[in-house]
């Protein structure tokens, strides 16, 4: 494969590219990682915590640059500036909850079903984990994977979306000045196929990205018999009863739909509003959306930014369109807007939806805001549970109370209660799982989420006398 041009968002041109790893090159340094992985994994998680310390330095040094490569790849959003201290959060987090998960996996003890056998349980990592990861969000959620693989003690093998490598060629330099890390923590450019070839060579995969893709990687993965853990897409709903507070609401939902543009998996995609208040949140909620600024001209000024991905504009259009062509009325935005070059979608609420809508079944992501009446609470969890997608969902009621009943009822992993847009809260505490379509495999957050690196090993000692099956009796027979 020859070099590919990567289009800047902002301009919509080539400003940089990418030489895509050849099948060869993925072999030989996943050959090269797993030679390093053993010692890695024989320095046991302290001699790791070590390295890792001095890689959150490395971090530390260059957070500014990351940030700025972050806002290069994405077209810029508050998180982008922020990706290298969230980075510093990930490993010190590891740092301080890695050694005590590392603790308590530990078992040592004589059997209760065999009282003398003493069973010694330990866990072996994966020797090489392969990560894939998406656009949106390009360094985080690499790094939400391929850190805690490397606390474990395994290898890994990167694989970023082409749309967005800057970021990691950033991280890379960080990675480099810490010899013993690079030994275990490698990437591969390229498209689609590049992420194909990592699953040929790794022992366990972590993807982020789109159902169709994930449904690849499952497949190619199950052809190999090796584990796979995906993080999916959501069509998250949010519930506004009819006691809310509609100033909390509509800022809540505001924030949750078109933060990042929409393009964060766990984005507020459909919202329900008790039919009381229908109207007078819409009028609330087109005010306040009529405030968010678009961060054109400046990638630091304004709220949201273009498109990371150009054509995921045609997307997000295509959903408005076919939500119109079903009878909808676009409130406020609407029009993707070419400014120099980068593809813009201003908060774009849309009423009179339905659920034959795309816009109400499919992910959009992007800043879309389509509001549906509901009439009583059955009707609203009922709609909110009509998806093939489970990430997340959020209710927002007149009291803690009456959200929480309400939430109880949904089906999704993470369930935001009085705001949206709280997954970075179960950060270091649990992990959640992904229903139906939004995910497969463990949790990826929380130190449990350490477990999909690791594989239980025992060591059974017999301490008393061995079995004699000469002296095996049948229930009844004489001795
Ligand atoms: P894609 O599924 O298109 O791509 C994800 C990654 O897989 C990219 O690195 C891509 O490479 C690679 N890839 C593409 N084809 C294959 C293949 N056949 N085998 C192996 N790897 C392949 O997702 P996007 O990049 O478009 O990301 C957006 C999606 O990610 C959205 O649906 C979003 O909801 C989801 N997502 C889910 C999250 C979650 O935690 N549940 C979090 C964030 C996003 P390349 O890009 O180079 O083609």
């Amino acid at each position: 494969m020859g070099k590919m041009e990567v289009i800047n968002p902002r301009t919509g041109v080539s400003d940089h590219a990418i030489t895509p790893a050849s099948r060869d090159d993925v072999a030989a340094k996943a050959a090269a990682l797993r030679k390093a992985q053993p010692a890695w994994e024989a320095m046991g998680v302290g001699g790791r915590c070590g390295v890792m310390a001095r890689w959150l330095q490395a971090v530390k040094a260059r957070a500014a640059d990351i940030g700025e490569a972050d806002a290069h790849d994405t077209g810029g959003c508050h998180t982008s500036y922020l990706q290298g201290f969230i980075t510093m959060g990930n490993i010190g987090g590891w740092l301080e909850d890695a050694p005590k998960a590392f603790a308590a996996l530990d078992f040592d003890a004589m059997s209760p079903s065999m009282p003398s056998v003493r069973v010694q349980s330990q866990v072996v990592a994966y020797p090489l984990v392969g990560v894939i990861s998406p656009w949106n969000a390009p360094l985080m959620l690499a790094l939400l994977d391929a850190v805690p693989a490397l606390f474990a003690g395994s290898a890994v093998l990167l694989k970023p979306s082409e749309v967005t490598p800057r970021v990691i060629e950033t991280l890379f330099e960080t990675v480099r000045e810490v010899p013993e890390l690079a030994a275990v923590f490698d990437y591969v450019a390229g498209p689609g196929e590049v992420g194909q070839t990592v699953i040929e060579q790794a022992d366990t995969i972590c993807f982020t990205g789109s159902v169709p893709t994930g449904r690849k990687v499952a497949v190619a993965c199950a052809e190999r018999l090796i584990p796979c853990h995906l993080e999916l897409g959501g069509k998250d709903p949010c519930i506004v009863t009819q006691s809310a507070d509609i100033e909390r609401a509509t800022t809540a939902v505001l924030r949750g739909a078109v933060y990042a543009t929409g393009q964060v998996c766990y984005s507020v995609e459909r919202v329900y509003v008790h039919e009381a208040i229908h109207d007078a949140f819409v009028v609330r909620l087109l005010e306040k959306a009529g405030e968010v600024r678009l961060n054109a001209g400046n990638p630091r000024a304004g709220h949201i930014g273009p498109f990371t991905h150009g054509p995921q504009a045609d997307i997000v259009a295509g959903h408005i369109a076919d939500a119109v062509a079903k009878g909808a009325k676009v409130e406020c935005g609407g029009e993707v807007e070419n400014i120099g070059g980068g593809r813009y979608l201003r908060p774009t609420v849309l009423t009179g939806v339905t659920h034959d809508m795309a816009i109400m079944q499919d992910e959009t992501f992007g800043p879309t805001i389509p509001v549906m009446a509901f009439s009583d609470t059955e009707e609203a969890v009922r709609l909110a549970n009509d998806t093939q997608f489970g990430l997340t969902a959020s209710v927002i009621a007149g009291t803690a109370e009456e959200a929480e009943a309400i939430g109880r009822r949904l089906n999704a992993g993470g369930i935001f209660l009085q705001d949206t847009f709280l997954t970075f809260a179960k950060m270091r505490t649990f992990g959640t799982d992904s229903f139906g379509w939004s995910g497969h495999g463990s949790p990826r957050i929380g130190p449990e989420s350490l477990r999909r690196f690791l594989r239980r090993k025992s060591l059974l000692t017999q301490t008393g006398e061995v079995a004699d099956i000469r002296n095996d009796h049948h229930l009844g027979e004489d001795a």
